[in-house]
């Protein structure tokens, strides 16, 4: 399969951060990698294959080497910064997207309509999310003997759900001036038309119908409303795809992809997708939490590298996968002055000097050379400088890592949008790049 299909693949079935995390968990499991639980014991061997799953949205995965390259100290004005290449290498990207999400005591019921009661996940471009066929997908927890131990069961509606109609035209003549949609009022999808006898809607019927379980004894749920849309190519030349949740699944198509074919004799290869990355990073689950370095002190200890773990990690490097910003056709000026990435035209390295995208001089270097080496394009970004832009969870998890660490991913137009676009070739230049971090030696 190319990596283009294979991220088909991912737009098709990641869903919702679980069903994001259970289709890599496929790619992972059938490649022959071993799933470790956080609660027993680790026993880790040269040459393994291991995977690691946190609260069902969260996914790590690592290669280890048959050796450890212990490397020889490097000459000239390099050895007095004692750097070599890095035996640990990590990256990361986001299971997450904005989206809506359904609350507890879902229905509502107005003027002949079932409708559910939503609250706005992240920073979606909430018109887009209008007249769009709607899905449901995420996890439910289902009573069971050992209250301490709910039963947790995956779930994805196989077909369109809902949906939120848009007010026409007729009754608001200055629609096309803009109009400001309220998370509340506006953004309730419809699920039903009610029967004239007065019986109301019943979501949670529905659902334990759909699981072959009792109403009373689903307790709670996360699930994501999301656009059931298929991911398309789009261009008089297919230029494009176009597809909802590209950030940041193609990040993590794009590192499993690197992680299974990306292997090197020594140190590891780790990727990380985090949950939480659109509402800040700061959870349990998310790259602001202490998993991943508390992971990696685990692992080389596992490896009885415990003495030597701390100097390990600091000549580590972390690559930090997500979206960037293309130059919008209509609205260049939106973009920076002089760095303009163009969709297509290869992956872009994220720059900010308020450190919202990680930036570390040495880092980027050593990304453009891994580029220059296996000709793959690259782009650089920024932000306009009166424009603060987004920023990413390289920043977040590398405050906590002490590796050199860039920000790296895709142009995209629409961010953020229930649907949206990128460049059809940068996705083999993604996983190209990523694999290559994970494959190459000291000399290239
Ligand atoms: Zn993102």
């Amino acid at each position: 399969m190319t990596e283009r299909e294979i991220l088909f693949d991912l737009l098709r079935n990641g869903v919702s951060p679980v069903h994001a995390v259970l289709h890599c968990e496929r790619r992972l499991a059938s490649a022959g990698f071993r799933r470790l639980y956080y609660e027993d014991a680790w026993e880790l061997s040269p040459g393994g294959c291991y995977y690691m799953i946190h609260h069902d949205t969260t996914l790590f995965a690592f290669t280890v080497g048959e050796t450890w390259d212990e490397g020889s100290a490097p000459s000239g004005a390099a050895s007095r910064r004692r750097s070599r290449a890095p035996q640990i290498r990590l990256a990361a990207a986001h299971t997450d997207y904005p989206c809506l999400k359904i609350k507890p005591s879902p229905d509502v019921a107005s003027n002949g309509y079932a409708q559910v009661n939503v609250e706005v996940y992240g920073g979606a471009i909430l018109n887009t999310w209008l007249d769009r066929p709607l899905g449901v997908a995420g996890r439910i927890a289902v009573r069971s003997e050992d209250p301490f131990c709910p039963q947790i069961i995956p779930y994805a509606s196989d077909r369109n759900l809902f949906t939120i109609p848009n007010l026409a035209i007729h009754m608001n003549r200055e629609v096309n001036k803009g109009v400001e949609l309220n998370k509340q009022v506006d953004m309730l999808p419809v699920a039903a038309l009610l029967p004239k006898d007065g019986k109301e809607g019943d979501f949670l019927a529905f659902l334990a119908e759909e699981l072959s379980i009792r109403k009373e004894d689903i307790l709670d749920y996360e699930l994501t409303v999301y656009c059931t849309e298929e991911p398309e190519f789009v261009g008089i030349n297919d230029d494009f795809i176009s597809s909802p949740r590209l950030d940041n699944l193609t990040s993590c198509s794009a590192l499993v992809s690197a992680l299974l074919k990306g292997r090197r004799s020594g140190g590891i290869n780790l990727i990380a997708l985090f949950d939480h990355e659109e509402v800040g990073s700061s959870t349990k689950q998310g790259a602001g939490s202490i998993l991943l370095h508390d992971l990696l002190l685990r692992m080389l200890k596992g490896l009885g590298r415990e003495s030597s773990a701390q100097s390990d990690l600091y000549q580590s490097m972390f690559l930090s996968v997500d979206v960037a910003h293309g130059v919008h056709p209509n609205q260049a000026g939106k973009s920076d002055i002089t760095n303009k990435p163009v969709p297509g035209r290869g992956i872009c390295i994220k720059e900010a000097s308020a450190q919202s995208y990680a930036t570390d001089c040495e880092a980027v270097a050593v990304v453009q050379q891994l580029c220059e080496a296996g000709g793959i394009a690259y782009q650089r970004f920024v932000n306009r400088s009166d424009q603060p832009g987004g920023g990413t969870l390289g920043a977040i998890a590398s405050a906590l890592l002490p590796a050199k660490t860039v920000d790296i991913g895709v142009p995209l137009l629409a961010m953020h949008s229930a649907r949206e676009l990128m460049g059809s070739a940068d996705q083999e230049a993604l996983a190209a790049l990523a694999k290559r971090f994970f494959e190459s030696e000291s000399r290239l």
